[in-house]
């Protein structure tokens, strides 16, 4: 009771959403840890911003976190907690003032709070950020979350400020002749990423491998410590603990964040490395897949449309991806459905795995998720309510939120 009522004040008080006070009591209580004594109270208040700091006063008010006093007994060598008022010891029933007793002030928050806590922001996460009509497609999921294998694009990307592969691409209009450039952005604009980079070895003086260095240099322009900068996703993947990833992803962000992480197991796989599918599955090792290759690898790059066409025509990657997938659901994470990129991919990889599938989609409206079943048998929509700015641009912090809540109910 005392939780809700701590909620209305501090949402009425600070005119903000019940979301975002209980987001500040889990900050809060991330830091305070769940017992603390005086002196932990005041550098507590140093390490909280003055919203935290006012939510952390109301707690121990509304008695969200209770005042308890640490009793010694030094009679019976043992300690327990007891209420303020206390003045008995529960062990040798004497007073705690006399001189067989130390006893110290503390801040405790039960167990039973602190779930309700995760429960409520849990849920109000939900209410937040996963759009109402396909809340059904996102408890489906969460049924599913032993199977679900992450499949990953460039979008989970741009929360680090990387350009996306769309903008890289863009970036390489300039090896054009002026009249062509129209066409070329044409098929940037939507999302036709292959037949963009087909028409620059057609049209310029590019050819393939030099592509992909264009490419590569891009990549090597990031910075390495770039997943520690900025809030991301990469760190919610790697809590998932999914057996595998698989992304069409050319950088190493997810490869490196893992093996930081345990440096034993992580080893980036490409589609040439598929022929020991059989090790790929047991090892459960979490290695990230890079179905169209990395930049380690050049070779492994899938850059054009003929490149693509030979990789789902002419080698085993679709049966081999029938393997790896049994009875697993892919979840796509990062990819826009306007992509005809994404279209096709889609297609390809659905046509020899069936089943249901899942896209996390930012501010999808019903006609468009209803457009989306239609053309792409399978698969289901989760849509993400995203803030826009003043532009229209998704605010990026509100998207890795939104991932987030998703990821966070497939920790398996
Ligand atoms: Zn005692």
């Amino acid at each position: 009771m005392s939780l809700n009522t701590l909620i209305d004040i501090v949402s009425k008080k600070l005119s903000i959403t019940k979301f975002q006070v209980v987001e500040s009591i889990y900050n809060v209580i991330n830091i305070s840890g769940d017992r603390f004594n005086e002196i932990r109270y005041e550098d507590v208040k140093r390490l909280l911003d003055g919203n935290e700091s006012l939510i952390l006063d109301e707690m121990i008010n509304l008695k969200v976190i209770k005042k308890m006093i640490l009793c010694e007994c030094l009679l019976t060598e043992d300690s327990e907690f007891i209420g303020e008022e206390d003045k008995i010891c529960p062990k040798c029933r004497n007073s705690i003032r006399d001189n067989n007793h130390e006893v110290y002030d503390y801040y405790l928050l039960d167990r039973n709070e602190k779930e309700q806590i995760i429960f409520l922001l849990n849920s109000l996460a939900e209410e937040e950020y996963i759009t109402e009509f396909t809340r059904g497609n996102f408890k489906d999921l969460i049924r599913k979350k032993d199977f679900i294998i992450p499949f990953i694009g460039s979008g989970v990307s741009i929360p680090l400020n990387l350009p996306s592969w769309g903008e890289m691409i863009r970036n390489l209009k300039s090896e054009l002749e002026a009249p062509l450039i129209p066409a070329f952005t044409r098929y940037v604009d939507t999302g036709n990423y292959l037949k963009a980079l087909s028409f620059l070895e057609e049209n310029t003086l590019l050819d393939k491998e030099l592509i992909k260095e264009k490419i590569v240099d891009e990549f090597e322009k990031i910075p390495k410590d770039v997943l520690y900068q900025n809030d991301n996703n990469y760190v919610d993947l790697y809590n998932m603990n999914s057996k595998f990833y698989i992304t069409t992803n050319y950088d190493n962000l997810l490869t490196d964040y893992i093996s930081k992480k345990e440096p034993s197991v992580s080893v980036a796989y490409t589609w040439k490395d598929i022929i020991n599918m059989q090790n790929f599955l047991r090892e459960n090792k979490k290695r990230v897949l890079h179905i169209h290759g990395h930049i380690q690898k050049t070779d492994t790059m899938i850059v054009t449309e003929e490149d693509y066409k030979n990789l789902y025509q002419n080698t085993s990657i679709k049966d081999n991806l029938l393997g790896i997938m049994g009875t697993n659901n892919l979840l796509f994470i990062g990819f826009s459905f306007n992509d005809e990129f994404f279209k096709m991919l889609y297609k390809d990889i659905t046509s020899s795995i069936k089943g249901n599938h899942y896209i996390l989609l930012p501010n999808v409206t019903m006609d468009k998720a209803k457009k989306i079943m239609e053309d792409a048998p399978g698969l289901r929509v989760i849509g993400l309510n995203i803030k826009t700015d003043c532009e229209g641009k998704y605010i990026q912090q509100d998207f890795v939120q939104a991932v987030r809540t998703v990821l966070k109910q497939l920790i398996i």
